[in-house]
């Protein structure tokens, strides 16, 4: 059910372009007064619902996003989730797949929408897509049916679609359509009417909501390209306390067959670093075994990502090793799905 007759919405800006207004008199960005909402955007009254603000201080870029502020902002839920129906998170587009994909791990049961957007232009400029973004996203934060949220999972809306976080990356720096979710369909649709697509969306479990704060960040990311050497590959491998890497391999999870190759990641694995296969494609799976070329990677223990992002096999790395669980377990849990991450076959 939603609290009361008329859903409430905290709305947390978080930085970025969506906060930005254009100073009248000296024509500089300058920050949106969210403080003053109603006053900025008086079309609020008439979407019956209650919409307050809470704003980070200070703002920052999304390319300054961190593990402590993903922390800070999970806080920042988990404070307030007895009270609203739902969230609206504003985030610079830049790093925001990464923030919305770690916050849909972090916040483990969760039952109520936590709805991220952005803009390219800034609020404040004439034809700027963050205002229909941000309306909207309010719309689908407060969506209920039957008294259940009707999207109770962390997504990204932007540009007439909305989709689940951690399936969604930025694929654009300048159109207004700048995310894309290659490997999973819309959660719901734009146009006259928003048309949810139910049978993808996650339902809710009413379950009490866990949030996971311990992170690990001693993780990397290796993106395989023709012509890389030995120095490279070992030297990431040899990083000082790592315990994690991303290989982007090509295709469907394939990678040189060069002995060299294989020995160094071989020899990593055995001093326990957990090597996460995701492709660089952005649609389709990594399917080890395929070809020989991936046959070698499974042989030695690299472990399978499906058709999980980059950004999300990051994030999931990084909560897990935080964990603290044995390793045996982190290596059977990258290859679940946690929550609706990748389609595992
Ligand atoms: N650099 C900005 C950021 O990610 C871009 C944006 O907001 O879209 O914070």
């Amino acid at each position: 059910m939603p609290l009361t007759s008329c859903p409430s919405v905290l709305v947390i800006y978080t930085g970025g372009t969506i906060g930005m207004i254009k100073d009248s008199e000296t024509g500089a960005l300058k920050s949106f007064d969210w403080d003053h909402l109603y006053k900025q955007m008086p079309v609020l009254e008439s979407l019956h619902c209650r919409i307050d603000p809470f704003s980070f201080d200070p703002l920052i870029d999304s390319s300054d996003m961190n593990p402590s502020f993903w922390i800070r902002l999970a806080n920042v839920i988990e404070e307030n989730y007895e009270v609203y129906d739902g969230f609206v998170v504003l985030h610079g587009t830049d790093t925001m797949a990464y923030t919305a994909s770690m916050l849909s791990f972090m916040l483990e049961h969760l039952n109520k929408p936590v709805v991220f957007t952005g803009s390219q232009l800034p609020m404040g400029v004439i034809r700027t897509d963050g205002r229909e973004n941000f309306i909207t996203s309010i719309e689908i934060a407060t969506a209920y049916e039957d008294g259940t949220p009707i999207v109770p999972e962390v997504c990204i809306y932007f540009e007439n679609r909305l989709f689940r976080a951690n399936r969604t990356i930025k694929f654009n720096a300048e159109n207004f359509d700048a995310f894309l979710s290659g490997n999973y369909p819309p959660l719901a649709e734009v146009g006259i009417h928003i048309k949810y697509n139910r049978s993808h969306i996650l339902k809710p479990n009413f379950r009490r909501l866990k949030v996971h704060r311990e992170l690990d960040t001693n993780v990397a990311i290796l993106k395989l390209f023709p012509g890389i050497t030995p120095h490279v590959i070992s030297g990431i491998l040899n990083i000082k306390g790592l315990k994690g890497l991303i290989l982007e391999t090509y295709g469907s999870g394939n990678a040189p067959t060069d002995h060299w190759f294989l020995d160094l990641l071989a020899d990593a694995i055995r001093r326990g670093i957990l090597i996460y296969n995701v492709t660089q494609c952005k649609e389709g799976s990594v399917d080890i075994g395929r070809y020989q070329t991936s046959v070698n990677l499974g042989r030695i223990g690299v472990i399978g990502g499906f058709d999980i992002t980059t950004e999300s096999a990051l994030a999931k790395l990084m909560f897990l090793l935080g964990r603290k669980i044995e390793q045996d377990q982190i290596r059977e849990l990258l290859g679940q799905s946690l929550r609706g991450e990748m389609t595992v076959d």
